[in-house]
């Protein structure tokens, strides 16, 4: 089992390198974020539940998180493993994911933390755009739809998302640094933790990362 683990602060680049390498390597990306996020857009129970947290960038409930992980993990496509992209974000989800991959017989392969200086992550997030329906994320400074406002899968609007105003930016990376930045120490202490840097281009990060799933130390 592949099980990697991405860590970094909103804006490092966690949701984009972990599809890109679930691409190449043949497991799923889990964004924790995503899922929260389609669950609001669609208006279901767990999306009514939470639009308050997500929305005003705060934590959603450790439990309510351990829930989502577990039915997600439940799931077919992760019998080789799987990249988290936004879990762990506190002590108690670390334990919880122990647990629970503990109870599948296996654990945690690889933490990738992934470094970013905070200029990098202010213009990240600032610039962010995403659609209103299919959630496909953009930038105005680096990666624009074809036609200005509209996205380029499903043709609806693309916005800021409300976590992305600046007031709330502000907000997620204080959580960030109070409550998951903590979680690399726990990491590191059992020898799991492998850095990236996300100003190096795109290619060569998703390429470490490929690399590091290739050395999966038994477990
Ligand atoms: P980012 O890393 O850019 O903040 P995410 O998409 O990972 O974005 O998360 C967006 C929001 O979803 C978080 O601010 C939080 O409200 C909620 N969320 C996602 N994952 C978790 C989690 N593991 N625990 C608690 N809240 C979460
Ligand atoms: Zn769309």
């Amino acid at each position: 089992m592949i099980n990697l683990v991405l860590l970094g602060a909103p804006g490092s680049g966690k949701g984009t390198y972990a599809s890109r390498v679930a691409e190449r390597v043949g497991i799923p990306a889990i964004s924790t974020g995503e899922i929260l996020r389609q669950a609001v857009r669609s208006g279901t129970s767990l999306g009514l539940d939470v639009k308050a947290y997500v929305e005003g960038g705060k934590l959603v409930p450790d439990e309510v998180m351990g829930r989502v992980l577990q039915g997600r993990l439940t799931w077919g496509d992760c019998a080789k493993g799987f990249i988290l992209d936004g879990y762990p974000r506190t002590l108690a989800q670390a334990e919880e994911l122990d647990r629970l991959l503990e109870a599948r017989g296996t654990a945690v392969s690889w933490v990738v933390v992934i470094e970013a200086p905070e200029e990098l992550l202010l213009r990240r997030l600032g610039g962010r755009r995403s659609c209103v329906t299919c959630g496909a994320v953009y930038n105005i400074h680096t990666q624009k739809p074809v036609q200005e406002g509209i996205c380029d899968k499903c043709g609806s609007a693309i916005t800021v998302r409300p976590d992305d105003e600046p007031e709330t930016i502000r907000k997620r990376l204080s959580v960030y640094r109070e409550q998951s930045a903590p979680l690399i120490a726990r990491y590191r202490a059992r020898g799991v933790v492998r850095t990236v840097e996300s100003t190096a281009p795109l290619k060569d990060v998703v390429e470490s990362i490929a690399r590091f799933s290739e050395e999966v130390p038994a477990s």
